[in-house]
């Protein structure tokens, strides 16, 4: 393939470590030049979450006939019957207009596209302080159950497991520090000098 290949940076960690706020922090400096990977779902949108912005919302029937179609380049059931998944179609739209691409998906999902795209992949891990503070955070959200944020702790004990296996680890003790690591690492990786 002679188009464009850009870099790959996955940001993972257990839902309310804090990356999605690093992620969109990332994608606000404009001399990185990286487009927001934007995942398929089968869950519903949450709050104030936009179709073809924050996901693509899909029917769980849909989702499966783009397993069936070999349509992902990774995917995921990350909680009982709620889907996550990359299209292989949205890095190659990103690519297509000369830009990196940035995820934002869970642990397995990210270790996935490193094995992937190994030569071109900086996988970071986004280490939260503890996990009572993960609970602490995921309940100021106030967007879902006790059950569901129980789910989410659960596995988030599991996920912080995996953090050796990432490329770079960055702990989230105070965000201005970890915005910091993280624009070091993306500019790192560019080769992009201060
Ligand atoms: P949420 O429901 O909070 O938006 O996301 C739940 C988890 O799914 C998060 O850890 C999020 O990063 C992950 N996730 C989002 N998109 C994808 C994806 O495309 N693939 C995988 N494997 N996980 C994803």
């Amino acid at each position: 393939m002679d188009s464009f290949q850009g870099k790959l940076f996955v940001f993972s960690a257990p839902s309310g470590s804090g990356k999605t706020t690093i992620v969109r922090h990332l994608l606000a400096q404009e001399k990185f030049n990286l487009e927001f990977s934007i995942s398929a779902t089968s869950r519903l949108p949450r709050g104030e979450e936009v179709d073809g912005k924050d996901y693509y919302f899909i029917s769980l029937k849909d989702f499966k006939q783009h397993i069936k179609n070999e349509d992902f380049l990774e995917w995921e059931e990350v909680y009982r019957d709620n889907f996550y998944g990359t299209l292989k179609s949205e890095v190659e739209r990103i690519w297509a207009k000369g830009k990196h691409v940035i995820f934002d998906i869970d642990v397995a999902g990210g270790l996935r596209i490193k094995k992937k795209f190994p030569e071109q992949t900086l996988a970071v891990f986004v280490k939260p302080p503890s996990i009572d503070e993960l609970k602490i955070r995921l309940k100021k959200r106030k967007t879902e159950s006790d059950e569901k944020i129980n789910m989410r702790i659960a596995k988030a004990s599991i996920e912080l497991a995996t953090a050796p296996q990432f490329d770079k680890i960055i702990k989230n003790y105070d965000l201005e520090v970890a915005f910091k690591e993280a624009e070091n690492l993306v500019g790192d990786y560019l080769g992009i000098k201060e």
